[in-house]
């Protein structure tokens, strides 16, 4: 670092570098503040990375898609003249079974049902249905994921009828298996949805809580449809692929925010929040670094920020207990495979079919129990037999991620503990990756082992060194009930502002979650914004303590 920037005193800053981070640094640099991130990896962009398999043979490292991308972000960032492409794969995603059946997620709902028939499943009608009232409550709620977050409470108050409070209850309090149940009969069609219960949560699809999930996507749409000021078809509405990967919309996104006028750091990890009478002043780095700042927008796990970068004195001991019982256990575990040759599904009927898959998200799982034996060997410290496992071949989408006639395929699993019993990741990260590499090839792809040239794996503790994600958790804290609106990270710090005075949480831990969307960046990076407008406003958040 030149000498002339060290020390130096930024209206606001962030820290970390993961796409929420880039979010937030973007939108206080545009509005005039002079903006520092630090961030603790070589590369800003947080899990949106990209990794080498073996020579030649790159893919995402962690994270897959982004189709909850908000697009009214993607423009304002200017994302596309930064370099940003996506492809459009249409269909977009397959759930393959595993006796050789798919269904393949088309875009139009007689193709949809045209597949849901051929599952023989009786369940076409159950099918819409159970979105349909779905849908239909999200439009009564009316929730917003473009500013903080209503209460349960409040949400309840917008029901007028006992129908729909009934409904309320059961996908906010529900399990998946009992909510699907009500209007769905076939394993196959349960599980494909109840896959979607799961995504990265730390439970079973028949566990109370499990059913928020699949409720939360409606949510979103309702929201977008009404607020988000941006009718980005391509975006939001329909699945999409960056070309090249995940990692290039941090690229986009550092660039964006540089061109804003941020200063993003790397290999500069925070070690401490600094305050003073109640109120932030600054950053500690890990070199003992100090940067000046009455703004501190940490957009790294909540958690980690409130007890880590914080002692309960300067947080107040009752947040801090608060803070540390926020439920941070993840059960994610990555898989990333070099094949020279090209996947052929075992359920495609043809190679014309095969090469429309390739460029699909697919998700190959199991049964409804088999997903719950996955969350309860989680609970007993072991990795699942019959893991969830979604998926990406990015090379069919961009070509140059491996050599020629060559492809990368990136996989997300679940159920994989943070913490093993009676044994550990060391010795369990390899036996784990070839189960899963025999069951692809066993029921999955034909004759994939024989095209294999190497692998590459992240256990939930590589997820936790290299990435700094807390418990391994795909988005810092489960999307259910009991943890999303006002008690997202936990009561009192819901709409991004914390009780130390100029201290502000914005990562995927915030409201409103939703993976890769930029909505906690941008949303904690308003709220900022509006209370320098009046600095006044921090005192309704109370001082914390002396310090
Ligand atoms: C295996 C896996 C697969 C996933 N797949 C998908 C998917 O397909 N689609 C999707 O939408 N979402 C997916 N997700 C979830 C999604 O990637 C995350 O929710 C999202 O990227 C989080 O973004 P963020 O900016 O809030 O946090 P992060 O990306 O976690 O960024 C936080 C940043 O803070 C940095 N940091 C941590 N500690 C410090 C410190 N002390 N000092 C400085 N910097 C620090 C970290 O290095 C990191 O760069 C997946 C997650 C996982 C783990």
């Amino acid at each position: 670092m030149p000498d002339e920037e060290r020390g130096r005193s930024y209206d606001a800053v962030i820290i970390g570098a993961g796409h929420n981070g880039l979010v937030a640094s973007f939108y206080l640099a545009r509005a005039g503040l002079d903006v520092l991130v630090l961030e603790q990896r070589e590369d800003a962009g947080g899990l949106l990375a990209t990794a080498e398999i073996v020579p030649g043979y790159r893919t995402n490292a962690v994270s897959n898609s982004c189709h909850n991308l908000e697009p009214s972000i993607v423009t304002q960032m200017r994302l596309q003249d930064f370099g940003l492409r996506f492809a459009h794969p249409d269909p977009s995603s397959v759930m393959a079974f595993a006796d050789g059946r798919r269904f393949v997620a088309a875009n139009s709902r007689s193709a949809l049902a045209d597949e849901l028939k051929a599952l023989n499943s009786g369940d076409v009608d159950g099918y819409f249905a159970t979105l349909q009232v779905m849908s239909s409550l999200a439009e009564k709620l009316d929730v917003s994921f473009y500013e903080g977050p209503p209460s349960l409470a409040d949400l309840y108050g917008r029901l007028d009828n006992d129908t729909d409070r009934a409904l309320f209850h059961r996908l906010m309090f529900g399990s998946a298996t009992d909510f699907l149940g009500e209007r769905i009969s076939s394993e196959e069609v349960m599980s494909l949805l109840g896959m979607v219960a799961i995504s990265g949560n730390y439970l079973g699809p028949s566990t109370p809580g499990s059913a928020y999930m699949l409720f939360h996507r409606p949510l979103y749409r309702g929201s977008s449809a009404t607020r988000s000021g941006e009718r980005f078809h391509t975006l939001g509405t329909s699945k999409v692929a960056p070309i090249g990967g995940m990692a290039e919309i941090a690229r986009a996104m550092t660039a964006s925010a540089r061109a804003a006028g941020a200063v993003i750091r790397t290999g500069t990890g925070v070690a401490s929040i600094v305050t003073r009478h109640g109120r932030v002043t600054g950053v500690v780095t890990r070199d003992g670094e100090e940067y000046t700042t009455d703004a501190v927008l940490s957009a790294v796990n909540p958690k980690l920020t409130l007890t880590e970068f914080l002692t309960p004195d300067q947080l107040g001991q009752e947040l801090a207990t608060q803070a540390r019982g926020i439920k941070m256990d993840g059960t994610a575990f990555k898989l990333m495979l070099a094949v020279a040759g090209t996947p052929r599904f075992t359920c495609a009927v043809d190679d014309a079919e095969n090469d429309r898959l390739l460029k699909c998200g697919f998700r190959m799982g199991t049964t409804i129990s088999g997903m719950d034996q996955g969350y309860h060997a989680a609970l007993a410290g072991e990795w699942s037999r019959e893991p969830i496992i979604w998926g990406l071949i990015p090379s069919s989408i961009d070509p140059t991620l491996a050599p020629e006639g060559g492809h990368v395929m990136s996989l997300t699993v679940f159920h994989a503990p943070p913490r093993l019993v009676g044994s550990t990741w060391d010795v369990e990260k390899d036996r784990f990756a070839g189960h899963i590499i025999d069951r692809l090839d066993a029921l999955y792809f034909r004759r994939l082992k024989d095209m294999l040239v190497g692998y590459r794996a992240l256990s939930p503790e590589d997820l936790q060194r290299d990435f700094g994600l807390v418990g391994a958790h795909v988005s810092h804290g489960d999307i259910t009930a009991g943890q999303m609106f006002d008690a997202r990270p936990t009561f009192g710090l819901a709409h991004y502002a914390t009780p130390v005075a100029g201290l502000y949480l914005g990562s995927v831990g915030t409201w409103p979650g939703n993976y890769v969307s930029g909505l906690p960046g941008r949303n904690a990076a308003r709220r900022l914004l509006a209370d320098r407008a009046d600095p006044d406003r921090y005192a309704e958040f109370g001082a914390a303590g002396a310090n």
